[in-house]
């Protein structure tokens, strides 16, 4: 089975010695939380909840200090990740409004995303969990790569299965029933009778055991632990020294996540998977406000450009491929995961659409010197904040009141000394690559999250 999956070119072609860097056929299981506060795992530092199955990705492979994504609230960000290019090139610049009449509100048809990049080399796709991507049809998971759908198009849900009511999207008859669906599977719903995060793992675990005989994408998004707050007994039982309510029932969501990315790398394991998987894991952002999350030691919080806001938890694991334990500092990002997987499997990537992010295993391996990224980014469309990272400085400025600041995260990771005064020189530099990149972006393409009142604009009836 592991022979199979490397396709050599010097099996044939003669010319070994000049031969083309192999191409391999892992799989790839990407595991993505919902709000989940920098602190709020193990390898960073939590000690009032342990994490010890995502600690062991990060044990077992790598633990990204400085792991990013590209937008600080769960459409776009997960819009960046899943094209490996920065969200704002395609003008998915908010969270889409989960009207399903819109045929604007998604990720455009026209790019690529993970799914459809390795389906063209014949890899097996399913998403379970989380879409938030596009309500309307045209934007649904099986029309955009993946053969598999387990899970909610909308953003956020509820956990309870008693309180998932309306049969689809289109039934919604007011604001935030969309955290009420049933789950669907492909396009027809389900009932369920699990914890929401418990029946998201099932279906992990049942996707490998079903799939692990051909190369698989496995992009399980779990919504926990973005609200509701809502856990079940088993894992609030785990917590009784935590005395906040919200923290605690917060720390129990993130524990059933815990205990579903135990069952993945389980799973993995019994069909002998480990060294044949590249696994991510990260949150779509930082910790909300509003869940009982902790980012420390940074500033800042979901929907922020502060560090809070979009450094994340963030780990890989490639047994046999990259060491073990390594605590990998220099900056990297969600981008990366696609950079990484085209890299790997030579998969053809548009010429028209390259990415952003890079194949970051030379550099884990210390094949290559320095760091993936010059200069990181980042645009909030509306509200007009900016942020670039490079090497150790930040820029930083507020759309709203134009303030600009500067720091030295290598020595102020919580963003307390504005040192604009002092280098002024190097924030014109950043500024400048910033406006550059900035320049290269698309408007805002549809209308934000909020914008639709199902109760006044009510959606037509859809055939199932
Ligand atoms: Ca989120």
């Amino acid at each position: 089975m592991k022979l199979l999956r490397w396709i050599s070119p010097c099996l044939i072609a003669a010319a070994c010695l000049h031969a083309e860097p192999e191409a391999s056929r892992p799989n790839l299981v990407l595991i993505v939380t919902d709000d989940q506060g920098y602190w709020d795992v193990g390898f960073n530092g939590s000690t009032d909840i342990p994490t010890p199955h995502i600690d062991r990705i990060a044990k077992e492979g790598v633990r990204f200090a400085n792991g990013y994504v590209t937008y600080p609230v769960c459409g776009p960000s997960r819009a960046g990740f899943m094209t490996g290019r920065y969200q704002g090139r395609f003008g998915f610049r908010n969270n889409p409004t989960l009207n399903p009449t819109d045929a604007t509100a998604g990720l455009p048809v026209e790019e690529d995303n993970i799914a459809e990049v390795l389906g063209r080399i014949g890899y097996h796709s399913g998403i379970i969990g989380k879409w938030h991507l596009g309500t309307h049809p045209r934007f649904r998971p099986n029309v955009q790569g993946f053969d598999e759908f387990y899970g909610f198009v909308a953003g956020g849900h509820r956990y309870f299965p008693a309180d998932l009511i309306y049969q689809k999207i289109e039934a919604v008859d007011k604001r935030g029933g969309w955290y009420q669906t049933k789950l669907r599977r492909n396009d027809v719903a389900v009932e369920t009778d699990e914890y929401l995060t418990d029946e998201l793992s099932n279906e992990a675990v049942d996707f490998i055991a079903r799939n692990h005989e051909e190369p698989f994408f496995l992009y399980v998004a779990y919504n926990a632990p973005h609200t509701p707050m809502q856990a079940s007994q088993k894992y609030l039982d785990r917590f009784d020294h935590i005395e906040d309510p919200l923290r605690k029932t917060y720390a129990a969501m993130v524990s059933a996540v815990d205990d579903g990315v135990g069952r993945i790398l389980d799973e993995l394991d019994r069909l002998d998977l480990a060294e044949d998987t590249l696994v991510f894991f990260f949150s779509d952002n930082g910790g909300a406000r509003n869940n009982g999350s902790r980012n420390d030691p940074l500033s800042g919080t979901k929907g922020e450009l502060l560090e809070g806001g979009m450094r994340v938890p963030f780990a890989f694991r490639w047994t046999g491929q990259v060491p073990a334990g390594l605590d990998y500092q220099p900056r990297v990002s969600s981008l990366d995961v696609l950079g990484t997987m085209a890299a790997i499997t030579a998969a053809p990537i548009a010429a028209e659409r390259p990415l952003d992010g890079v194949n970051l295993v030379p550099y884990l391996r210390g094949e290559i010197e320095g760091e993936p990224h010059d200069y990181l980014f980042w645009h909030m469309f509306r509200r007009g904040d900016m942020a670039v990272r490079s090497g150790d400085k930040k820029l930083h400025i507020l759309g709203e009141t134009d303030d600009v600041a500067l720091y030295d995260l290598g020595n102020d990771v919580a963003e307390a000394d504005n040192r604009i005064g002092k280098e002024s020189y190097r924030a014109q530099r950043l500024l400048t690559e910033l406006e550059k990149w900035k320049g290269e972006l698309k408007p805002d393409q549809f209308p934000p999250l909020g914008s639709w009142d199902p109760a006044t604009d009510p959606a037509p009836p859809r055939e199932e």
